[in-house]
């Protein structure tokens, strides 16, 4: 991700545990720049403890005065707020703005994503500031979420539209054999078959019935070559057990 493009500013931030708590939502989506518009306590041991380990973006947190200087060098400017107010600026989900912000940074565009103060969000006057207005789609009778937890979505669908930006698989590739051919998947279901008769499964049910369901369960799970292989295994054994029982 063109990280250092994107950034995070927190305006005015009065719990220094949520600042800790924000840098670490950062860096486990693989954010860094972590800007502070006059914080009440920072730094300080709670931010610490709580990034826990996310230090590197505390010691590096760049702390302005103001939300102008925090955001000077910046095209595009997104305030996150949890009401939706009555101010002209566009309105866009954390999914539609981490898209475009993305796609932005990776232009070589300079992005803020502002968040507001615990107790009372951001001004207008800082939302003015802001290019466009990102709503978490809360519930209206419950709008508001943690600081730090809107920091976390946000940067969740920033990492979302960044993999998938890049194609990179969402979940680290678990699949390491190639997956069992249709001809295997054939010759299983036969075994599978022929081994449920041998049991005597199917008593008064209706063996194609039962097989489709099977076929269904399997194909859904999509087995690969080592699965295959023990599924096979399991039914050849539990033939070998039934013939011996009936000796
Ligand atoms: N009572 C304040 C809520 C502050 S929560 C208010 O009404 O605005 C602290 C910050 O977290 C907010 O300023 C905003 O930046 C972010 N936040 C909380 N809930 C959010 C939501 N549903 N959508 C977007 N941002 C949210």
């Amino acid at each position: 991700m063109s990280v250092e493009n994107i950034r995070i500013v927190l305006v005015n931030t009065t719990h220094p545990g949520n600042i800790g708590s924000a840098a670490r939502a950062m860096k486990t989506m693989g954010l860094s720049s972590l800007y502070l518009v006059s914080p009440m306590d920072f730094p300080s041991c709670e931010a610490r403890a709580l990034s826990s380990g996310a230090t590197d973006l505390l010691e590096n947190a760049v702390v302005t005065e103001t939300l102008a200087e925090a955001i000077a060098d910046c095209d595009l400017v997104v305030g996150a707020s949890a009401r939706v107010r009555g101010i002209s600026l566009e309105l866009t989900d954390p999914r539609e703005t981490a898209t475009d912000v993305v796609a932005e940074a990776a232009a070589g565009g300079k992005i803020a994503l502002v968040f507001g103060r615990e107790d009372r969000g951001l001004t207008n006057e800082e939302l003015r500031m802001c290019h466009r207005q990102v709503h978490i789609p809360s519930v209206a009778e419950f709008s508001s979420l943690n600081l730090a937890a809107s920091v976390q979505v946000l940067c969740y669908e920033l990492r979302m539209a960044h993999l998938s930006a890049e194609g990179t698989d969402k979940v680290p590739g678990v699949r390491e054999h190639r997956p069992a051919s249709s001809e295997e998947m054939e010759g299983f279901y036969g075994h599978l078959r022929e081994t449920l008769e041998e049991v005597e499964f199917f008593k008064s049910c209706n063996p194609e019935k039962i097989m489709t369901k099977l076929r269904r369960l399997y194909s859904r799970s999509r087995p690969d070559r080592i699965e295959y292989n023990i599924l096979r295994g399991i039914l050849s054994e539990t033939q070998v057990a039934v013939r011996k029982k009936r000796q």
